[in-house]
């Protein structure tokens, strides 16, 4: 069925009682050609091109709860290619470009929202790393905009422009970033692969991976073993659990990332705002709330959820922020298992066993890369190539000296 607006008036004319459910509830067949492991917003983004670019037709994704139960279904939805590094731009600008054909190529409303992201700088150090960032973006063709304290003045005055320790001195913009409706974007490409004949099969946890002579030849799961041609892993923050089962050892760390909304309000904030003297963004739903985050809790964990140290310090940095947000009431606050890498750029690679593809390493980022990684991944496990804009997110890059460290932070997952 696709949607419309002539779909909506004829079932509304019927009670709404013929909507047909957005995908099947297959049971697993014995044998795939491919089994992606994870259905998050990137293996459904995988299983989904692997059929529609790749033509690929006897597809699987197994999802041990309901599809969008992990990170992609709880990230503060930014999305965004203002990155520096060659290893990273040519990749987040794809994605980007996928973002701004995505609801017309699922036909469903994933409520991209182009508002713009504004990374706030306070001295003059920061201000020189974001004209470098800038100009790497326009050498990448993707157009940036330095901003100083007069127009970030005009556009939002609600600011703490004159923080007696951070003053806001400017903001680098990137026009085309903004958000999307994270879920609506888990459910459209499930959707999209469904109607493409994928089998999504939930409440199916992979539980260990079958190989025969070095290669993979299928996995245990808790509804017992299913073949497979190819293996992709795109479990996100339990990637270093499920590698495990093939004795893959991953420069991978879990960690917990909360984040939080508050009350609806009438509309207030119409960017992403991110602050340069701490890590805090904001943006506001089209609900109106007022959706936000900040660092990492700082230790390794497989857990959903955070500390109230984090809570705090997340608080605060967002009242020094914008000193009218100590009024708002803050509803709800949530957390997910972050896939830290040691250079915190991500990895869309072959491994060292057969027909095993690795699919991780998104850190606080993996949302903005959700339809390249799709692509890349379905590209890599299709024709055994890398892409051309992942080139350089392979695995061995740790061995061979090439790690793309865009923070400067170092072979340390929690900094990045
Ligand atoms: C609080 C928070 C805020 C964030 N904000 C942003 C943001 O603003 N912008 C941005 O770009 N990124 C953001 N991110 C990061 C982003 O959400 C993730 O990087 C991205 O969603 C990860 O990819 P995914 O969607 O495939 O992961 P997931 O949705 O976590 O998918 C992985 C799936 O694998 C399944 N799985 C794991 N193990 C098994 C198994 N053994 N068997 C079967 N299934 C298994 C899990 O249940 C899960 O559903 C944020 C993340 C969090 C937690």
């Amino acid at each position: 069925m696709r949607y419309s607006a002539f779909s909506i008036v004829k079932n509304a004319l019927s009670g709404n009682l013929n909507w047909k459910p957005a995908w099947r509830q297959p049971e697993p067949k014995p044998f795939y050609d491919v089994i992606i492991v994870g259905g998050g917003g990137h293996g459904l983004a995988t299983a989904y091109y692997l059929a529609r670019e790749f033509g690929l037709k006897n597809i699987a994704v197994l999802e041990k709860g309901y599809l969008g139960s992990g990170n992609v279904g709880r990230n503060t939805t930014i999305v965004r290619s203002n990155y520096m590094l060659s290893g990273n731009e040519p990749f987040y600008e794809f994605s980007m470009k996928l973002w701004e054909g995505m609801e017309r190529d699922l036909n469903y409303n994933a409520m991209l929202s182009q508002r713009g992201v504004i990374n706030l700088y306070h001295n003059d150090g920061q201000r020189d790393a974001y004209v470098r960032r800038g100009n790497a973006m326009w050498m990448e063709g993707v157009p940036a905009e330095l901003l100083d304290r007069a127009a970030l003045q005009k556009m939002l005055p609600f600011l703490n422009f004159d923080h007696a320790r951070f003053p806001i001195m400017g903001g680098l913009l990137q026009k085309r970033g903004g958000t999307a409706r994270h879920d609506a974007v888990a459910w459209g490409y499930a959707r999209a692969a469904d109607r493409l004949g994928v089998d999504l099969i939930q409440n199916c946890e992979v539980t260990g991976i079958r190989r025969e002579n070095g290669v993979v030849t299928g996995v245990e799961t808790s509804k017992g073993f299913i073949g497979c041609g190819k293996l992709g892993l795109a479990a996100a923050g339990n990637t270093s659990r499920v590698g495990e089962m093939a004795d893959l050892k991953l420069p991978i760390e879990s960690h917990v990332l909360q984040a939080f909304v508050t009350e609806g309000l009438k509309p207030a904030i119409d960017h992403v705002i991110t602050y340069g003297a701490g890590h805090f963004y904001i943006s506001q739903s089209d609900k109106g709330g007022l959706v936000f985050g900040g660092e990492i809790d700082g230790y390794n964990s497989y857990a959903q959820r955070g500390n109230l140290a984090t809570v705090e310090h997340v608080m605060e940095e967002g009242v020094a922020m914008i000193p009218g947000l100590s009024r708002v009431r803050v509803l709800r606050s949530w957390g997910g298992v972050m896939d830290m890498s040691m250079d915190g750029s991500p990895i869309i690679s072959q491994t060292p066993i057969d027909n095993l593809y690795l699919n991780c390493g998104w850190c606080y980022g993996g949302f903005k890369a959700t339809p390249a990684s799709g692509w890349c991944f379905a590209h890599l496990i299709a024709k055994d190539e890398t892409h051309p804009v992942a080139r350089f997110l392979r695995l061995d890059r740790f061995e061979r000296g090439y790690p793309i460290d865009e923070r400067g932070a170092g072979p340390q997952p929690n900094l990045h």
